[in-house]
């Protein structure tokens, strides 16, 4: 049997730790190919300081930027097979930088020792179904050596993300609009915009973070456009929330209520889209970005075709751990240990997924509902069983201290799930903590003078 797993990712190398694991343990397994088209692991996480196109001329996947935190506790992520404390050789603070949460990304397969299961620069560009052999065939594209391979595969894993395609509304006036107007996926690094006005669309965690970023870094002015409701933190005295945007003209927004506001630059904050430019109708997973995705059966099983999984598909608040989750569940659905019900059953169960989802109306509702899916997927395999319900308390502790003061709800700190630790504050609160470095992060207290 033969494996194809597209992206390595935090969802793509869960996936090849879930098989790790089970080799480790002495079990057979299949021969398993990841395609990533990055030339390195860890996804999103991996900083790419480019925009656009790549060097062979793909996408840019990233839309991380410099001097981004955890937006989460990283208390909600942990890896129950693989804590911060292991990692880290001594207790950390519970908003880690990007680069922070690479390295703990990286730990994990370095020490399975997986990289060779992985072909970098090679970006899937096809796979087809047969129905005659029951095969895939997967068409990919070496970047670094320009040659193209195709191969065939029983199972096919997409674990390609899906915050990296951005969606772009169109206001009236951006075209000849006096500034410059940029996707939150282009957004790359906070100084750039050093004493600007600057105008947000949105109010997703990009709105937040990367106007939280902009003013961290000495933006003039912050205005964040809604189209339903504000976000309602108590901002500081250069931000203001104002409803939506009706039109652009010069350097001048106006907005439904009849205000107006110049500004040098417009951030697109407005959301991604699931894109699979290198999957077919019949193949392609179609779902709005939700904790419980369509058609996919336990949120990982492509009903339309068994053969084929998604990863990370649905909307975030668990991350890392429930990719784990996730990955362990699929590896044992192709190992045979976990029988997959008819089609009509796999339909029901993310219809109902969905009608659970839509019967919940508030934040802490739903993150005991991402728990509990957690939790349910767990308890099928041998991942190790963690205190999702510790998680929980992380993510609504998080919820209350961002409430109580956005600008600084990162200098707080939880108990880990796994080993039940409590986060040390960081040695310098979020605000003044230019540096985003791994080493920066990492240095020891200052002493009390
Ligand atoms: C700006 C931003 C901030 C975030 N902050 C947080 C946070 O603070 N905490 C948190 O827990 N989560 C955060 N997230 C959520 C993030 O989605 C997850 O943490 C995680 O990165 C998802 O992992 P993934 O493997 O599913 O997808 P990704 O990380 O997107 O990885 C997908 C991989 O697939 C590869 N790929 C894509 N297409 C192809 C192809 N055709 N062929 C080969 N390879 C391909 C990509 O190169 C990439 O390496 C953030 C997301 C964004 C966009």
């Amino acid at each position: 049997m033969k494996i194809c797993v597209i992206g390595a990712g935090p969802s793509g190398l869960a996936q090849l730790r879930a098989f790790q694991s089970a080799k480790e343990k002495g079990e057979a397994i299949p021969e398993i190919v990841c395609y990533e088209k990055q030339p390195d692991w860890g996804g999103l996480w991996r900083y790419d300081w480019r925009t656009g196109v790549d060097e062979y001329g793909n996408p840019v996947h990233g839309s991380m930027y410099r001097y981004l935190w955890s937006n989460g506790p990283k208390e909600g992520l942990e890896f129950a097979d693989y804590s911060f404390d292991e990692h880290f050789g001594k207790p950390i603070a519970s908003y880690p930088p990007r680069a922070v949460l690479f390295d703990y990304i990286e730990g994990r397969v370095k020490k399975a020792g997986v990289r060779d299961w992985i072909q970098f620069s090679t970006v899937v560009r096809d796979v087809s179904y047969d129905e005659g052999t029951g095969k895939f065939t997967v068409t990919a594209r070496n970047g670094e050596t320009d040659t193209e391979s195709c191969e065939e595969f029983d199972h096919v894993i997409v674990a390609s993300g899906h915050f990296s395609f951005p969606n772009v509304p169109y206001y009236p006036g951006f075209e000849s609009f006096n500034g410059r107007i940029l996707h939150a996926h282009d957004f790359r690094d906070a100084r750039e915009f050093e004493g600007k006005d600057i105008l947000i669309l949105g109010t997703s965690y990009s709105a937040e973070d990367i106007g939280s970023q902009c003013w961290k870094y000495g933006c003039a002015s912050v205005t964040v456009a809604h189209r339903t409701a504000p976000m309602g933190y108590d901002w500081p005295d250069n931000w203001k929330e104002v409803p939506a945007l009706e039109r652009v003209e010069g350097k001048t927004a106006y907005f439904k209520d009849g205000t107006e506001k110049t500004v040098d630059a417009i951030i697109l904050c407005t959301g991604y889209k699931h894109h699979f430019p290198f999957l077919p109708d019949d193949l392609r997973l179609k779902t709005a970005n939700r904790l419980a995705a369509s058609d996919l059966y336990k949120g990982v099983v492509y009903v339309p075709n068994p053969k084929m999984f998604y990863l990370g598909m649905q909307d975030q608040w668990f991350t890392f751990n429930m990719f784990d989750a996730q990955a362990w569940w699929v590896r044992d659905a192709i190992l045979g240990k976990i029988a997959l019900p008819d089609g009509v059953a796999m339909e029901a169960d993310w219809q109902k997924r969905q009608a659970d989802e839509d019967a919940y109306d508030s934040d802490h509702d739903a993150i005991v509902y991402q728990g509990d899916y957690v939790k349910e997927l767990i308890a099928e395999t041998d991942y190790p069983s963690f205190d999702v319900e510790g998680a929980n308390q992380a993510f609504f502790e998080w919820k209350k201290h961002k409430k109580k003061a956005i600008m600084s709800f990162r200098d707080n700190g939880y108990v880990s799930p796994i080993t039940g630790t409590i986060a040390p504050p960081h040695h310098t609160p979020w605000r003044h903590a230019l540096d985003d470095s791994l080493e920066a992060y990492l240095q020891a207290p200052k002493a009390a003078e």
